[in-house]
């Protein structure tokens, strides 16, 4: 990656006029019409030891990189993204792009491909290209399925110890909703997370004869356990697909003391106006904090052959997030048969997010949806630029929201512990052999 800042090789240096989201808590930086407070950041041994506003400190002979108001990014957390089946796409493809055809397409390429050599090398350049994006946290759904189970939960515990440091790695089991009424298959799952797992249980929930059951099969473990829950929640256009309702009823009435992640509540946004409301009140007084998929939700829903999409496929954020609740924003699949593109790229999921769902107007305020609220919602320590904290960073040549997402930024500028990170995003062609083109 060509760094476009000269970066000073000393253990001290200030980066200064560098534009920032303001970090919750140091509301005496003042902020600009955008909302970015204008500041120079000293890094220290790794650390950020200061930040200031522009001009307030005395800086001595301490090195500078000016940035001419450009901004910078504290390092992206992606809290909803599928490592497994990551990259897929040649030798899977989904032949109409459609939902039901993508769960067809993922089953067969797992049942014949699958293996722990396979997942690892598909696991291992998704965290590189995250890496060099300015990534520090990802949770991965690991499809928890079958003798899946136990070939991809020890690959993923090794990937997680492999890239300790650099990315913090979480995984969810994955696997359709009415197996929680399964016992050997919970036993299975239960054994894999203790042994390979982050705390964590989830599934994919959508509308069965036993739905309340089969959830409250999962609170009660989790409960058991002392894990948190994750689920994917109406993945659908269908507006009668409730099972929203349900984990947010069931959390309620049990009192649930950990924290639940849903992702996707698509069709949430499908109900009359007047259910969406109580709906969403039963979401914030249950605790969810809720993850939107915006690419892969545009991707897949309202897509019929030879019909033109009306719908964007995103749930309600703005009322959610009106509503108290934490919402967010994630990568989901990339180039596999649920999403054909993606890299990986928190930085394209956000300007993607603000295309797709307005987060826009103020951008400020909607920033944390890739950042602090993510951090918060999957537990792991608050991605802020503040002091003490280590200085990584993300510098990037544009100067206002606008010039950040009229770009890709693809030469933006990745610092970890104050040191640039050198390293690319791999070449796809290093994936050829596994996707059945000649090495
Ligand atoms: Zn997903």
């Amino acid at each position: 990656m060509t760094a476009h800042f000269a970066l000073a090789k000393t253990q001290r240096y200030a980066i200064v006029e560098a534009r920032i989201v303001r970090p919750a808590g140091q509301a005496s930086l003042p902020l600009d019409g955008e909302g970015l407070a204008k500041v120079d950041i000293v890094v220290e041994d790794g650390r950020i030891a200061a930040i200031a506003p522009a001009g307030a400190q005395a800086l001595g002979e301490t090195p500078r990189l000016p940035l001419a108001n450009r901004i910078v990014l504290p390092p992206f957390v992606d809290a909803h993204t599928h490592l497994d089946k990551g990259h897929i796409w040649r030798r899977a493809p989904n032949p109409t792009g459609a939902f039901p055809a993508a769960l067809d397409a993922v089953a067969s390429d797992r049942a014949a491909n699958w293996s722990a050599a396979d997942v690892a090398r598909r696991m291992e350049f998704a965290l590189r290209s995250a890496y060099a994006r300015g990534t520090r946290a990802i949770r991965t759904h690991i499809d928890s399925i079958g003798r899946q189970t136990r070939v991809s939960w020890p690959v993923f515990d090794a990937m997680r110890e492999r890239w300790r440091g650099r990315i913090e790695l979480q995984g969810s089991p994955l696997f359709p909703i009415d197996r929680a009424l399964d016992d050997a298959h919970m036993a299975d799952i239960e054994a894999m997370i203790d042994a390979h797992g982050s705390n964590l249980l989830g599934a994919v929930t959508f509308m069965i004869p036993r739905l309340e059951e089969a959830i409250e099969r999962l609170f009660r473990l989790a409960e058991r356990k002392g894990w948190d829950l994750d689920f994917h929640v109406d993945e659908t256009h269908d507006p009668a697909a409730r099972s929203l309702d349900v984990i947010a009823e069931t959390a309620i009435a049990r009192r649930f003391g950990g924290d639940i992640l849903v992702g996707h509540c698509c069709s949430l946004t499908r109900r009359n106006d007047e259910e969406i409301e109580p709906a969403i009140e039963r979401v914030a007084r249950a605790g969810l904090s809720v993850v939107s998929l915006p690419m892969c939700n545009m991707f897949l829903q309202d897509r019929l052959p030879e019909r033109t999409p009306r719908w964007r496929g995103v749930t309600a954020l703005h009322e959610l997030k009106a509503a108290g609740v934490p919402v967010m924003i994630a990568s989901d699949n990339v180039r596999d048969p649920f999403y054909a593109y993606g890299d990986l790229d928190m930085l394209e999921v956000w300007r993607e997010g603000v295309r797709i769902l307005h987060l826009d107007y103020p951008f400020a305020a909607w920033a944390p949806t890739v950042f602090a609220t993510p951090a918060a919602a999957i537990g792991v320590d608050a991605a802020a630029l503040s002091v003490g904290a280590p200085a990584d960073m993300i510098l990037t040549r544009a100067r206002d929201f606008t010039e950040l997402f009229a770009r890709p930024h693809v030469d933006r500028t990745v610092l970890r512990n104050g040191l640039l990170v050198e390293e690319a995003a791999p070449d796809f062609a290093e994936l050829d052999d596994l996707e059945g083109l000649a090495p």
